[in-house]
């Protein structure tokens, strides 16, 4: 069965064209996931299907109130018990290539895309599972942060990706960034691919990409190195 992925938003049509391209496409259309948009407002009992409420205490902004959003809550759970209700939060836990891991393993996501000021307290202590946030800015909505969540979990389902190698040796698996990657043709506007990239000696390419994966990182991103001599059995979660 498909890894079931449900969204809960005020504005399901989000969604409707970016995860039918490319990859993502591809797997859903080969059933390695499913992707279910659920309207909050479906979820509401008034005329003007009403979402949100001033806040309590005053100030500026509107909160999204609890009941038609736990009511969605409710009807997607009972669809999938069990699956982990995650709220996109910018106070969440920092998005990274081993929650996505973790979330991959299954047995899928029910993620909640907050709007204004976000939701009613309440909501997130008793209905949430889990919070993340995809960076230390602001979104105006939870919709694009879902967005990343998706893209990254959903590649690392079984069967999505054709080359498996590819996940293992990309970028963050070790946790390192990746080496430099050329393509043809051999020369571009005067421009060289490293001659060693052409020589055919596998272990003098691997020996090279090793040394440029950690010049980079390096370079760019010393955190992840010392993150990494930190905890001595990092190396073996990719
Ligand atoms: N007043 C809220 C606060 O300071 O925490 C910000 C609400 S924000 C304008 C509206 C919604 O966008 C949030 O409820 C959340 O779902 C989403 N959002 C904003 N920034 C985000 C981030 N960095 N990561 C994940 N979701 C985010």
């Amino acid at each position: 069965t498909p890894f079931p992925v449900e969204i809960l938003t005020l504005f399901p049509d989000f969604f409707d064209g970016p995860l039918r391209i490319s990859l993502t496409g591809k797997a859903i259309e080969r059933g390695h996931f499913s992707v279910n948009c659920v309207d909050i407002r479906d979820f509401t009992h008034d005329k003007h299907r009403t979402c949100d409420d001033v806040p309590y205490g005053g100030g500026a902004g509107m909160v999204m109130k609890p009941e038609p959003l736990v009511a969605a809550l409710e009807s997607a759970r009972e669809r999938h018990p069990g699956v982990p209700r995650i709220l996109m939060s910018p106070q969440g836990e920092p998005f990274s290539q081993k929650i996505a891991r973790e979330l991959a393993q299954g047995p899928g996501m029910i993620l909640v895309c907050g709007r204004y000021e976000g939701v009613d307290e309440r909501v997130r202590q008793h209905w949430i599972d889990r919070e993340i946030s995809i960076g230390d800015y602001v979104l105006t909505g939870g919709e694009v942060a879902s967005m990343v969540v998706i893209d990254a979990v959903t590649r690392l389902l079984p069967g999505v990706l054709g080359n498996q190698e590819s996940i293992s040796e990309e970028s963050f698996s070790a946790p390192m960034l990746e080496y430099p990657q050329y393509t043809r043709p051999r020369e571009f506007r005067g421009f060289e691919v490293p001659e060693i990239l052409l020589s055919g000696d596998h272990g003098r390419v691997a020996k090279w990409r090793q040394e440029q994966a950690l010049a980079r990182t390096k370079e760019r991103r010393p955190d992840l190195l010392e993150r990494r001599d930190a905890s001595p059995d990092s190396q073996s979660e990719s």
